[in-house]
């Protein structure tokens, strides 16, 4: 499948269905912790990048499997870069409420939300998970490079506009790059910023896979818990962390199995997993979790290949190694 990809099993949703918007990236940020690459050119305005109908055929093939339907807790509309940049995202959101029971959840930079027809589309969704990486315009241009026509003034008021109106969940992500937006006074404009908006949760975040420039590098974790402190005493809303770095041992052990009633063969895995590859880095733990291959050596051995030959890349990011 073109677009569709996993289910994969996400800390904060469950069993992930990945609908990705895109065939390659697309995006008007360029931030520096991006695990889709660097982009080469920024696009600001909506298009139907890719045919929507294309799209709504896979999800319909997929659908049409009650075994595989089964393993999904969620749906996830995503891109390889910013999905409501794409025409056809109501459509699509429309289509997954009308075939399914499943929430139907979208991923978003939170950039477009100023525009009253991305605000109506993603209203369809039942969680919208928007990013706001700073509220000072120094740190929003180095963390997210933005393109020329996003305003981060403009970005505040579309996000606080969009929350007050939404009625599903909003969980806000926030991610921190060490000396880049994780200084006092970003975390004092964060909150005069997220102080007028309805926000369901917070979701606190650092670089924890390769990103797209090496100096883009994690915050440490008691610097997280002490952000997380401050956005509790002064904004009435939940703040999630990341994993605990104790978690980090335990997300290396043999994982809890992702039920699926699907056998695949070797080529439809090696498939599956070089699309999933295509739009975020994995370890061999990640693989294993969503495919039962018998575990990250089993994973390991099979792409050893594809990493010889040049097709996949293998890149240390700490101490944890990803297939890219
Ligand atoms: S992280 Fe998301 S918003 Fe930032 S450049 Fe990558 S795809 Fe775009």
């Amino acid at each position: 499948m073109k677009y569709i990809f996993g289910p994969v099993n996400s800390r904060r949703l469950g069993r992930s269905l990945g609908i990705d918007l895109f065939s390659d990236k697309i995006c008007n940020l360029n931030c520096i912790y991006c695990e889709v690459g660097t982009a080469t050119t920024s696009v600001g305005q909506r298009a139907f990048h890719t045919p929507p109908q294309a799209i709504i055929e896979e999800i319909n093939a997929f659908c049409a499997d009650a075994g595989r339907l089964d393993a999904v807790d969620v749906f996830t509309v995503t891109a390889q870069g910013e999905p409501t940049l794409h025409s056809g995202l109501g459509q699509i959101i429309g289509h997954l409420k009308l075939i399914t029971d499943k929430p139907v959840a979208v991923l978003t930079n939170g950039t477009t939300l100023m525009q009253a027809d991305v605000r109506l589309e993603l209203a369809l969704a039942d969680i919208v998970i928007p990013s706001l990486d700073a509220a000072l315009v120094e740190s929003f241009l180095k963390v997210d490079r933005p393109g020329a026509d996003v305003n981060l003034e403009e970005v505040i008021e579309g996000l606080t506009s969009f929350s007050l109106e939404y009625r599903g969940k909003l969980w806000l992500e926030i991610l921190f790059v060490q000396g880049f937006n994780d200084s006092f006074r970003d975390v004092e404009a964060l909150v005069s910023a997220l102080r007028p908006m309805r926000l369901d949760k917070i979701q606190l975040n650092t670089v924890v896979r390769p990103p797209a420039v090496p100096f883009a590098r994690p915050v440490g974790w008691g610097r997280l818990v002490e952000i997380a402190q401050y956005f509790h005493e002064h904004l009435a809303v939940p703040v999630d962390l990341p994993f605990e770095p104790a978690e980090e041992a335990s997300r290396m052990q043999p994982p809890e199995v992702l039920k699926t009633k699907r056998v695949l063969s070797l080529d439809e895995a090696l498939e599956e997993i070089l699309q999933m590859l295509k739009r975020r880095p994995c370890t061999a733990v990640d693989i294993d979790r969503t495919f039962q291959l018998g575990g990250p050596e089993k994973v390991e051995q099979l792409l050893e290949p594809l990493v010889n030959s040049g097709a996949l890349q293998r890149q240390n990011h700490g101490n944890t190694s990803y297939y890219q």
